[in-house]
């Protein structure tokens, strides 16, 4: 009789164990189907939907340089008036240099005298993510990449107008691409 109960227990961890097998395989196929989000594109002047960039930190340290890990994968920030592009006046584009989602236009760049590249608007509000950010003992919003979550900035309410915004972001976020003036 005992050892019929342990029998019919041996069948129930089976069967469980099968299942549970099952339903991860097919969350992990799910998971394989990237999330797709509406951004701007300058290149097509006008919104796209584009697949979100998931890459595990061994994948990132391959693809970026260290300070750019650190910015991006990390939240890190680069000191003042040490990033490329604190003092940067071409005509272009800057992209995220993690997975080169554009971000800002030049046209939006200003002084703002912080030693950080600043804009006083993205390219578009889907092409930047805002999140609040409470590190450091201060009540901060951090800006994001919201096609591969890098880290790029903070935005804060000081900015000139029109927006009275100003995107303080880190060189090392960002990827500039020259274009033409028309
Ligand atoms: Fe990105």
């Amino acid at each position: 009789m005992k050892s019929g109960r342990w029998l019919v227990h041996l069948v129930c961890l089976f069967v469980c164990a099968t299942a549970i097998t099952a339903a991860v395989s097919v969350s992990d196929g799910a998971s394989a189907v990237r999330e797709k989000i509406r951004v701007f594109s300058s290149d097509r002047k006008g919104y796209v939907m584009s697949e979100k960039v998931v890459k595990s930190d061994a994948e990132w340290r391959k693809l970026l340089t260290p300070e750019q890990f650190h910015i991006l994968r990390q939240k890190g920030t680069e000191l003042a008036f040490s990033g490329v592009y604190s003092n940067h006046h071409e005509h272009g584009i800057y992209r995220c240099a993690g997975c080169e989602l554009e971000l800002f236009r030049s046209e939006d760049k200003y002084e703002s005298g912080t030693g950080w590249p600043s804009f006083t608007a993205p390219i578009a509000p889907e092409n930047v993510h805002s999140t609040a950010d409470n590190s450091l003992f201060m009540r901060r919003t951090e800006v994001v990449c919201p096609r591969c979550g890098g880290h790029l900035g903070h935005v804060f309410n000081d900015g000139p107008k029109p927006t009275g915004q100003r995107y303080c972001m880190n060189s090392a976020a960002l990827t500039f691409v020259a274009v033409k003036k028309q």
